[in-house]
């Protein structure tokens, strides 16, 4: 059967006691984690977790989060990582719409247990002081693990989106969505047992665990651990752990040259994979970045939670000529067009919105059969990005339908306004949005965060947008501000830019 508990299985079998996760002075083989993982499946059977329960986990990237997640992998259960960087309400209305029936989570992160609800609460790292994860102490493994039946269509993942556009939305996966979408990843950049993979992005994200952690398990690739993305740590451990692979954020890559002085000193010449994706980038910074950290190892993704997160990908040949756009669909037995409208393809040249349908398509949104039904079109699925198709087939995003200004009738992509407000010499990052107006309907508004030692003049920004942009796209109102909002994994959440508009 193929499902992730197998794949566990039968990686530890075939490779032993290479190794399979790092963090710190911590090293797993792929046979201890297995090990570890009956282990705790074996303890959560003691707690009461069955076959489709759901089981919450709220922690950093550590190798207790991976332990706990195949333990319940193992136990059956249905898992549901959370952002550990949630605020209490939003950790509770998670738990709540899940209906986890326990909350493993990090001991700093627990908030309060009155926001647990009906789960039961479990530490989920280990105590400074102990030498056992948090869920196995105190908790006998009764009389051992009590094997599960499971079938590759059972769903193993409720991925909650990153929350962009508003309240996160549950994304059921199946073992075999789950899968899928680590294959048609590691088919990309070529994932294979000599890597070593750096997780520095939150594990409780969809690329992270299903593109990174369960395919190299998959493959038998090592997989090292950092709690947290920290610009510095980072760029070290990829050096220090000779790692070959990292996937971030565009602005993951954009923030170690800005702070580290020594950056271009530092050895990285056995990288051979730089993924990047999760948000939009500009040609301009897409070809600086090439550069920087050598295009012919350079990758980009694009793919949403929904779809696994299957979708396009742009080859390292590939970054330069065609800097700023996604790429083309990125592996066979996944479907992609681009509609004008519900009936009507876009041809080159022209701009619509992205459609999908793969095998590692999610099962549907958890408890939420009106937004299931209204995110597909004739078993389509409707991602809301509007993009622009090339002559060559070639895929440039041009904006989210819903970050899309409408002023005095004409449309105005957000981010074509960000993308030449982007090259201004003085702005280190920028946001715009549409805020009401009473006449316009909405008006554009531009949130900068200004470089280092840099003060913005309005008057010479908007004469920098003018030269590169129809009168109705300048931004009518600028803000400055000290930092954007964004997701622990570095997306920009524009819906609180628009609620303090
Ligand atoms: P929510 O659905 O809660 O608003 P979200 O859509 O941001 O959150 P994710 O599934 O994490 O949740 O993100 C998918 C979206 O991220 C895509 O629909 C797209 O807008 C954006 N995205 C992903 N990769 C890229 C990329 N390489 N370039 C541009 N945008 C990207």
């Amino acid at each position: 059967m193929w499902t992730l508990d197998a794949v566990l299985a039968s990686a530890a079998a075939k490779f032993k006691t290479r190794e399979a996760l790092v963090a710190g002075d911590r090293r797993l083989s792929f046979a201890d984690l297995d090990a570890a993982a009956s282990d705790a499946a074996a303890r959560l059977q003691a707690l009461g977790i069955g076959p489709g329960d759901a089981v919450a986990l709220q922690g950093r990237n550590t190798i207790d989060w991976v332990v706990a997640f195949f333990g319940a992998v193992r136990a059956g259960a249905v898992t549901v990582p959370i952002n550990h960087k949630l605020a209490g309400p939003e950790t509770a209305y998670i738990l709540d719409h899940s209906d986890a029936k326990l909350w493993l989570v990090d001991r700093d992160l627990a908030h309060g247990a009155d926001i647990a609800g009906a789960a039961v609460v479990r530490p989920l790292d280990t105590a400074d002081d102990g030498d056992l994860p948090g869920l196995f102490a105190g908790v006998a493994p009764g009389d051992g693990l009590s094997p599960v039946t499971m079938a590759d269509t059972d769903p193993v993942e409720i991925l909650y989106t990153s929350g962009t556009t508003g309240r996160p939305k549950g994304c059921l996966h199946s073992h075999a969505n789950v899968l899928l979408a680590g294959v048609g990843s590691s088919l990309v950049y070529g994932l294979g047992p000599s890597d070593r993979v750096l997780l520095a992005m939150p594990v409780w994200h969809s690329f992270p665990l299903n593109n990174m952690l369960i395919n190299s398990i998959f493959v038998g690739a090592s997989v090292v651990l950092l709690p947290e993305y920290h610009p510095l740590h980072f760029v070290q451990t990829m050096h220090d752990e000779g790692c070959t692979l990292f996937f971030g954020a565009p602005i993951a890559f954009l923030m170690p040259p800005r702070m580290l002085p020594h950056f271009d000193s530092i050895d990285l010449s056995h990288v051979r994979a730089w993924i990047y994706g999760g948000g939009p980038i500009d040609a301009g910074t897409a070809r600086m970045l090439a550069e920087r950290y050598r295009s012919d190892r350079f990758y980009q993704v694009f793919g949403m939670t929904e779809t696994g997160p299957t979708g396009t990908a742009l080859y390292p040949e590939e970054q330069i000529a065609k800097a700023g756009s996604i790429g083309r669909v990125a592996v066979s037995g996944c479907d992609l067009k681009v509609m004008r409208d519900t009936d009507t393809e876009a041809g080159p040249g022209e701009t619509g919105e992205i459609w999908l349908r793969c095998q590692s398509m999610m099962l549907g949104y958890h408890k939420d059969p009106d937004a299931t039904a209204a995110a597909f079109h004739d078993g389509w699925y409707r991602s809301g990005d509007l993009a622009r198709i090339d002559e060559d087939g070639y895929l440039f995003i041009i904006d989210r339908l819903k970050d899309m200004i409408v002023t005095g009738g004409e449309n105005v992509y957000s981010k074509e306004v960000e993308d030449v407000l982007a090259g201004h010499p003085g702005i280190a990052e920028v946001a715009v949005i549409g805020t009401p107006h009473d006449e316009w309907g909405e008006t554009v508004t531009a949130i900068i965060v200004a470089r280092a030692d840099t003060t913005i003049d309005e008057d010479e920004v908007k004469a920098h947008c003018a030269a590169n942009l129809a009168r109705y796209k300048i931004p009518r109102i600028i803000r400055v501000v000290d930092a954007l909002p964004r997701t622990p994994t570095g997306k920009l959440q524009k819906f609180l830019l628009r609620q303090g508009a």
